[in-house]
């Protein structure tokens, strides 16, 4: 009897060590670290924060995740900096609970929820961008649908859900998604897509990696500045057919890397 008793509090002891650990995450120093990413996954991650910034869709806020190659709970995403400026000793790992692991003093992005969401919703995702995309913002107030209007954008075929902020947290907000709550009511919304449009606020987009995440962040952007001129020009805009994107999708997948290597190669041209 004595035996299962002290078998049973030392059993109660781990599993409150244990426990304690696992509910105390916001100390991130106390959560062992996943290792060191693959210097390519951090080359390509300091790569697509400034290529999303050359091409528009990030500027001085907004930022791009990948999920870690060594544990797909967790991910890797730059500490509070504009995306232009990031190098690849600024890119911070997070843990499953949004929370950097190191910090040593450096800020972290306030939505820094929206990637762990996502992340622990969406198994396929390796990578996920949240932005300001400024053409996208009209779409995700107005009620009118973003739809793919050329090969491109064949991606948004499944629809672009708008997601609003006020709904979700039941009330006014600074617009933020700053809580696991509101990450994961984001990351709902989203469901199986590509894209998600946040109502007075932005888009997020994911892929199975940085290139495709890339890739679909630049052609959002470009469908809804091509899509609010063909609005404008007054007549009946004829959109891709579900079966036309389905397969233009499949075509244009193959070719993902060529404009990711164009883009990469700008970079090295800058000073
Ligand atoms: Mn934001």
């Amino acid at each position: 009897m004595f035996h299962v008793t002290r078998r049973h509090v030392l059993t109660g002891s781990a599993a409150a060590l244990v426990g304690a650990l696992h509910h105390v995450p916001r100390i991130g120093a106390l959560t062992p670290s996943a290792g060191p990413p693959a210097a390519q996954l951090i080359e390509d991650l300091v790569a697509a924060n400034r290529i999303l910034s050359d091409q528009g869709v990030l500027d001085g806020y907004g930022h791009v995740s990948a999920r870690h190659d060594r544990d797909p709970a967790r991910f890797l995403m730059s500490r509070s900096l504009a995306p232009e400026l990031v190098t690849a000793a600024d890119i911070m790992e997070y843990g499953p609970d949004s929370e950097p692991v190191d910090p040593r003093g450096r800020a972290s992005y306030l939505e820094r929820v929206i990637h762990g969401e996502i992340y622990r919703a969406r198994p396929d995702v390796r990578a996920v961008v949240h932005s300001h995309s400024p053409s996208v913002i009209p779409f995700g107030i107005t009620g009118v649908p973003l739809r793919p209007l050329f090969h491109m954008s064949a991606f948004l075929a499944d629809g672009a859900p708008v997601w609003d902020i006020r709904a979700a947290a039941g009330g006014n907000t600074d617009m933020l998604v700053r809580t696991p709550a509101l990450g994961r009511a984001l990351a709902q919304a989203l469901g199986p897509r590509a894209v998600a449009l946040m109502r007075g606020h932005g888009v997020v987009t994911v892929g199975g990696g940085l290139p495709l995440v890339v890739f679909r962040s630049v052609y959002t952007e470009v469908n809804a500045r091509l899509q609010a001129q063909a609005m404008g020009l007054g007549g009946r805009v004829t959109y891709l057919s579900p079966e036309e994107a389905k397969r233009a999708e499949a075509s244009v997948a193959g070719t993902v890397g060529r404009p990711w290597e164009l883009w990469k190669r700008k970079l090295r041209r800058d000073p």
